[in-house]
């Protein structure tokens, strides 16, 4: 048998996280209205007014922390790449006073997005090249990306297309909307359209109802699926209307995206069912960031709150190669070890398949801890979670030698 050699983890460093509320973040709590306290005439639960109320500016978010120089400097300059936003919402979860503050992290800028490494790009998933029309991406055989629009409620550093999101970029995106129906009818191979951008969850239910009613007319697509950010920036607009007009679409699955158990309030658990309630299989994607949730404790709280909020933790993704992101970037071999100390160790429903959307246009790739440890006719000898090796036949012939556990590879393998 080929002996394969062991795939070892070398020592990474680890990013000093602060995460001292362990035991409340395991739990829902609500933050509201935090920083608006004094401010009268809210109407916090009005998901309009958390859109009008965005924090948006150096002044407006002096108002509420206490900023370091380079997030001065890095909101300064986001005007010409991504801009920034945060709900009030999603805002009340940030430590007014540490700079490396998880929530913080994710959405206030910082100088260092100005610094630009070589494998750096601003189409990391080479999507611009994909589009047979613009704002529509097709890359695999049978689905598609449909980017409906480049406005988020709020903007995360690392967005994967800031090169389009938010406005404030060199580039634009020009969704042809027909010709993108039209080239959908036309495709009798498309059975999966992805609905995303930016987030559609921020169109009014009556024109979001048009263009599912438009695709749901379309034979051939038989699924349909939204990747939306809004749960968790604003959960105010998962309203009860929008959520009956949603069932009316089934099979409709949505992907919400949440990188840190904080995200996960009261207000976000009650969003996320009324979705669950409205008949709609809710899946997480995570980004695996630096200084966030690069830390086994808290990707562990995170993927077991989300199964109670009756969210199946998707892909934990290693974060695309966009241009200024260094500083928010985790070394593999750290997302190899947090699987690793996940699987066995937590239920297998809380734990997201590790991937890696390859660069340039490659798309996803799923990457495993090794548990083979050696392979050929004679079986295979696996690791399990625990680190013991198991050897399992080959054929069903072999049963009778069956060895069961080994406590090292045998020579004669
Ligand atoms: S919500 Fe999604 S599309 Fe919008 S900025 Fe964040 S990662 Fe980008």
């Amino acid at each position: 048998m080929v002996k394969l050699a062991m795939v070892v983890h070398p020592d990474t460093e680890v990013s000093p996280m602060h995460f001292d509320r362990d035991a409340a973040e395991r739990d829902f709590s609500s933050h509201a209205p935090g920083y608006w306290k004094d401010q009268s005439g809210l109407k916090w639960d009005c998901w309009q007014w958390q859109l009008q109320n965005r924090v948006n500016s150096l002044d407006s978010l002096e108002r509420h922390l206490r900023l370091t120089r380079e997030e001065r400097s890095g909101i300064l300059l986001s005007g010409n790449k991504l801009a920034m936003a945060i709900t009030p919402h999603f805002l009340n979860l940030i430590d007014r006073d540490d700079p490396d503050c998880p929530i913080r992290r994710q959405v206030v800028p910082r100088i260092e997005e100005t610094v630009e490494a070589e494998c750096e790009m601003a189409d990391p998933c080479g999507e611009d090249g994909e589009m047979p029309v613009p704002g529509l991406v097709h890359r695999y055989p049978d689905r598609v990306n449909f980017l409906v629009t480049d406005r988020c409620a709020s903007y995360c550093r690392y967005c994967t297309r800031s090169r389009v999101v938010s406005g404030a970029g060199h580039q634009h995106l020009e969704t042809e909307f027909e010709a993108a129906f039209r080239y959908l009818e036309t495709h009798g191979e498309v059975r999966d359209v992805l609905l995303s951008g930016g987030d559609p969850l921020l169109f009014s239910d009556a024109k979001l109802e048009r263009i599912l009613r438009r695709l749901r007319s379309i034979p051939h697509i038989e699924f349909v699926r939204i990747g939306t950010r809004v749960p968790i920036f604003l959960p105010q607009r998962i309203t009860p209307e929008l959520c009956a007009m949603l069932r009316q679409f089934h099979p409709l699955f949505i992907s919400i995206h949440t990188n840190h158990p904080r995200e996960l309030t009261t207000e976000v658990k009650q969003a996320l069912e009324r979705l669950a309630d409205a008949g709609i299989p809710l899946g997480n994607q995570s980004v695996l960031l630096r200084g966030v949730n690069d830390r086994l404790e808290v990707m562990k709280v995170l993927v077991q709150k989300l199964l109670r909020c009756r969210v199946r933790p998707y892909y934990l993704y290693q974060m695309d190669l966009i241009l200024g992101s260094s500083h928010l970037r985790v070394p593999v071999s750290r997302g190899l070890e947090i699987i690793e100390g996940l699987r066995g160790h937590t239920t297998g429903y809380a734990i997201p398949t590790y991937v890696i959307d390859a660069p340039g246009g490659g798309g996803k790739v799923p990457i495993h801890p090794e548990t083979i440890v050696q392979r050929g006719d004679e079986g295979i000898i696996v690791r399990n979670y625990e680190g013991k090796l198991f050897e399992y036949p080959g054929t069903s012939t072999e049963l009778a030698a069956f060895t069961g556990v080994r406590d090292a590879v045998p020579a004669d393998f």
